[in-house]
């Protein structure tokens, strides 16, 4: 770990759990703050900055899903990576189905060095983009600074649009993105926007980053959005 600790926000009612798991984080060199429940961690983070929330699904009072969605709101807090910890497998399907918002899932016993992992590729990639450096996702490279794009070494054109979409969904691989998040982030406008608008603009980034021989890397999911890598 650098010298600056990133810190984590953990929010777990067991006892024992958040006891084992800070001290794991706490190992790791990582910064960690407990909370039991969802109204310590909603003021939590109204008060302070963390660099990612450890976040229980089950939880007296407020849930997992519905502290996600707050934090997810608030502009302050909404591009802090969360992970959501949820008691069985098949709940993290049911979870991952829910607009929520979580960056990712993983369902309990989980392995620790998987979490770990996890939480390192997070960390990265929100820190990065918080930092202006350019970004990698399979054979697609960008970096916002010089505004430049690159799939498998090919220079791509990108409208401004374009290339703030891409960006977005860069910014969170595998993470499916409603259009009306897309048009939140990208246009800056109200949800009753058209959606359509979403839907034109995915089109011509398809075709700018369509080369011969390589798969469309947008992945558009039935009903809810898109996602990339
Ligand atoms: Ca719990």
């Amino acid at each position: 770990m650098s010298a600056l600790a990133a810190r984590i926000l953990l929010v777990e009612d067991e006892p024992s759990q958040r006891a084992v798991l800070s001290y794991n984080l706490m190992r790791e060199g990582y910064q960690v703050i407990e909370a039991s429940d969802g109204e310590e961690a909603i003021l939590l983070t109204e008060e302070e900055d963390f660099d990612l929330v450890l976040l229980d699904w089950m939880l007296p009072a407020l849930s997992g899903i519905e502290i996600c969605r707050r934090l997810k709101r608030q502009k302050r807090t909404k591009d802090i990576p969360v992970i959501m910890l949820s008691a069985r497998a098949e709940d993290v399907d049911k979870v991952r189905g829910l607009d929520t918002g979580a960056d990712d899932y993983l369902a309990k016993p989980y392995s620790l060095p998987e979490l770990l992992a996890r939480i390192r590729s997070h960390l990265r990639r929100f820190r990065a983009a918080a930092a202006g450096e350019a970004v990698t996702v399979d054979d697609i490279s960008l970096d916002p600074l010089s505004h430049r794009v690159q799939r498998a070494g090919t220079d791509i054109a990108l409208g401004p649009t374009e290339f703030r979409l891409l960006a977005t969904l860069m910014e969170r691989p595998g993470r499916v993105w409603t259009r009306d998040q897309l048009l939140d982030r990208v246009w800056q406008t109200s949800p009753d926007t058209e959606t359509r608008t979403v839907d034109v603009h995915i089109g011509r980034l398809r075709k700018a980053l369509s080369l011969p021989d390589l798969a469309d890397p947008i992945r558009t999911v039935r009903g809810t959005g898109y996602s990339i890598g």
